[in-house]
């Protein structure tokens, strides 16, 4: 092929063209081997090219691939539904199906406002977020993001909604205890809801774990419990975004389990259906479902694709590929295998300042100076040329660039799929010191 007539994420930058995938690999056409050490967008959760899933996929096909949503509900949405109900926690037993996570945001905040006019409150219709977070691209969810670097073009278009400190262990002040911290970063909610006034506030929005803004920042153990009674305090809804921390990735079935804490609403997307179909899903509790059945009883969001009985399919043998090989299990165990060699390579390697994570979403920061904990400039790209070095040596690893500038977002995401072995581990983390080696030699010449 000599010409291009696709829009690539790089314009005039040359990709490899992908052949196929297995387990934790994928090959290119000129058969060069790639970990897959972040499931491309922390997504490829159960490896590639797993059979039953394939098989799902195939039995789907053959009987009916799609049937709109406004005409029909089939076997697989049911089933679908029926198994979140029963991994979600408390009475989180609502799913609304869309095809992405920011559509999955979106249609949490449209739920969360409507909600509020449906009790006869309509003035309850902003949505408090976090400085460091990323909810999604489209304009709603970005509203709601912190992440600099993809809202910058857009501010005038975009909601001016409230937004406070999301905890970030590493760059706390100094002399604060980790205890405090996390009161502190969450009684910012607080004082946010009395500014705007809770007469105005829908719902407060969080990753669980912080993660293409931040680089797998976990907060410190607390700050949810003290978010859930704030926001229990001035009646706003709670939305866990588990995009990214959801269906295992973090060692239990969803981030905030890690808290035992229950949102109100919570989003799925990536894991969920493990990049085999698009597929993303807005939960939501018995509480909400009851007043907006009782009030217009019609939710004002969807898109076409919504709960497409081809997606629920694959997404259903992906759950419960899952749960057969215990892979949130598999996920905890490896996750601290991984930390751990990650741990070391930061011992070695000054460029390295933290590594931090829950399960097999794990983060690396780096630094200029180790030891004053001082950031590069956002220009130099340190965890870009990272990236790509690891990227020619055959790994791939995730980008946490530009979060908060100049503050956070010179980190790099690995989250390998949940099958990853430890031999495996053993190989990525092999290659991903050579890379980090090679960047530090070249900042050094
Ligand atoms: N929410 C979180 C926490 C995410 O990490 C992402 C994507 O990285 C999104 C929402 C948006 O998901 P999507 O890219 O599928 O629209």
């Amino acid at each position: 092929m000599t010409r291009s007539y696709v829009i690539k994420p790089e314009l005039g930058k040359t990709y490899p063209f992908i052949s196929r995938g297995k387990g934790i690999y994928l090959f290119d056409q000129e058969g060069k081997r790639y970990i897959d050490g972040c499931g491309g967008a922390v997504t490829a959760s159960i490896g590639h090219a797993v059979d039953e899933v394939a098989e799902a996929m195939y039995a789907q096909a053959k009987e009916v691939s799609f049937a709109y949503r406004s005409h029909f509900s089939s076997d697989a949405v049911e089933e679908l539904g029926a198994k979140l109900a029963e991994w979600a926690p408390g009475s989180l037993n609502w799913s609304f199906f869309v095809s992405s996570g920011s559509e999955a945001t979106e249609t949490a905040q449209k739920i969360a406002i409507q909600y509020w006019q449906e009790k006869g409150r309509p003035t309850k219709n902003r949505i408090i977020s976090r400085w460091m977070s990323y909810h999604g691209i489209t304009m709603g969810a970005l509203s709601m993001s912190g992440h600099v670097l993809r809202r910058k073009r857009f501010v005038p278009l975009l909601e001016d909604y409230p937004a406070i400190t999301g905890p970030y262990p590493y760059r706390r002040p100094e002399g604060i205890s980790l205890e405090d911290y996390a009161l502190q970063c969450a009684n910012e909610l607080e004082t946010a809801i009395k500014r705007v006034g809770s007469e105005q506030v829908a719902a407060f929005i969080a990753e669980p774990i912080i993660g293409a803004s931040g680089g797998a920042v976990v907060p410190p153990d607390g700050y949810f419990q003290r978010i859930r009674e704030i926001c229990d305090q001035y009646e706003v809804l709670f939305i866990a975004d588990e995009v990214m921390t959801g269906v295992g990735r973090t060692g239990k079935a969803f981030g905030i389990d890690h808290w035992g804490v229950v949102p109100d609403l919570m989003t799925l997307g990536k894991g969920m259906s493990a990049g085999y179909t698009p597929m993303a899903a807005t939960i939501v509790s018995d509480e909400i479902i009851e007043t907006i059945s009782k009030g217009s009883g019609l939710i004002m969001a969807g898109h076409t694709y919504s709960a497409n009985p081809q997606s629920a399919a694959v997404s259903l043998a992906v759950l419960k590929y899952v749960e057969k090989h215990q892979l949130i299990e598999k996920s905890a165990q490896q996750g601290a295998y991984l930390l751990s060699r990650m741990e070391q390579l930061a011992e070695e390697i000054p460029l390295i300042g933290d590594t931090r994570g829950l399960g097999l979403l794990c983060g690396m920061e780096f630094v200029k100076n180790k030891d004053t904990k001082e950031p590069f400039p956002l220009s130099a790209g340190v965890a870009s040329q990272v990236i790509a070095k690891a990227f020619e040596k055959g790994l791939l690893v995730y980008p946490a660039i530009g979060g908060l500038d100049g503050v956070a977002g010179d980190s790099i995401i690995l989250s390998p799929p949940l099958t990853i072995t430890t031999e495996e581990i053993d190989e990525l983390i092999h290659i991903l010191r050579d890379a980090i080696l090679a960047v530090q030699q070249e900042l050094q010449e």
